[in-house]
């Protein structure tokens, strides 16, 4: 196998797959896929329950939160959570700090008045924006941020401060890379389909107290609070995504948990950085070094007319998806929980060696 880079969907444990190879033919000795699994049988109900207990274990998630295996993707979820809690009329506030952030708030504005309260878009994306609590909408439905932007590679390390009001993250790209705080948060939401497992399922961590606001009329299979009384089943759950995260969230267990993945993530991202920083210029990131992502790193080559040469020759040499999103150009490597330290010193080694060549 190839080492993959991808910003997502992304690579995944290799134990994970093994075990996902087996038991699409033969769950469990019982001569049935687990793709074949109905979600009201016990076998199922069992893992899907385990699932949640294994994630409420790795982010020590208070009961006083309900965790939500829902569909749609991050981006749908831009829309439902206005529509979840906030009435028509209400207005809620954005932190912007790159091209998810600024998406957040476009799906937002059918369904709240959205107010930007702090941005770093005059600053190009490459840095975070100071939140100040006295700038907030007091009456601000709640107030949005992204803990990891993928595309320009700015990560928060702590959630911004939100005073009094509901603090909703956007983790798609950051979930499970380190210990959060969960009780800063109203609502913490990820697609999964980068430290999780497959496309089509987002995972949902939501303070109950949320569950009880009217939000504006909807489907009863958009409203959180149907979903959480019905166990995330009111209808057919993504079944294949749950079982994946389940086997997925065992892993991070088996790695020693978050604080372990964490210390990888540290060393694998600070490898990378390193070998940027310390290329003489032949490579560049231009985010402020406070602010970088330790998932995504975006950078550049010091002559764009070798971008081609260098995507060529990195695929040759078995690294993967490293061309950077047209949004920033240049490259970008994203080192999730999957991607072994193992990668990231093949992708530095090349990097060393290409720029010894063509520097
Ligand atoms: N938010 C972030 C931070 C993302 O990286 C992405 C996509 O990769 C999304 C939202 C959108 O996710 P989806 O395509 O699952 O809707």
């Amino acid at each position: 196998r190839v080492w993959n880079f991808s910003a997502g969907p992304a690579a995944l444990p290799l134990e994970v797959l093994q075990q996902a190879q087996a038991d699409l033919l033969d769950w469990n000795g019982s001569g049935a896929s687990v793709m074949e699994l109905s979600h009201r049988g016990k076998p199922f109900m069992a893992m899907a329950a385990q699932a949640e207990a294994d994630l409420r274990e790795l982010l020590a998630i208070p009961a006083h939160y309900a965790v939500l295996f829902l569909q749609g993707g991050a981006t749908q979820h831009f829309a439902q959570i206005p529509m979840n809690l906030a009435a028509p009329g209400d207005r809620a506030d954005y932190v912007l700090t790159g091209h998810w952030s600024e998406k957040a708030v476009s799906e937002a504005g059918p369904y709240v008045q959205t107010r930007i309260v702090a941005s770093s878009k005059e600053q190009g994306y490459r840095c975070l924006p100071l939140v100040d609590t006295a700038a907030l909408d007091p009456d601000a439905a709640y107030l949005h941020y992204v803990a990891n932007e993928t595309i320009h590679g700015i990560e928060w390390r702590q959630p911004p401060p939100s005073g009094h009001l509901p603090l909703v993250a956007d983790m798609s790209s950051n979930i499970l890379s380190a210990p959060v705080d969960i009780e800063r948060h109203g609502i913490v939401y990820a697609g999964a389909q980068k430290n999780i497992g497959p496309s089509g399922l987002v995972v949902m961590i939501i303070r109950r107290d949320l569950l009880a606001r009217e939000g504006r009329p909807m489907a009863n299979v958009l409203r959180y609070r149907e979903q959480a009384a019905a166990d995330s089943m009111l209808n057919t759950p993504n079944t294949w995504g749950w079982y994946l995260a389940g086997l997925t969230f065992k892993w991070i267990l088996a790695q020693g948990g978050l604080a372990a993945i964490e210390a990888g993530n540290i060393r694998k991202s600070g490898l990378l950085y390193q070998a940027i920083d310390g290329s003489g210029g032949f490579y560049r990131n231009p985010v402020d070094p406070a602010a970088r992502s330790r998932m995504n790193v975006p950078f550049t080559l010091h002559d764009p007319a070798l971008d081609a040469l260098f995507l060529e020759q990195s695929a040759a040499a078995g690294l993967m998806a490293l061309k950077g999103h047209k949004a920033v150009g240049g490259m970008r490597a994203s080192i999730y929980n999957a991607v072994p330290l193992a990668a990231v010193e093949a992708l530095v080694a090349f990097m060393a060696e290409f720029a010894r060549r063509y520097g």
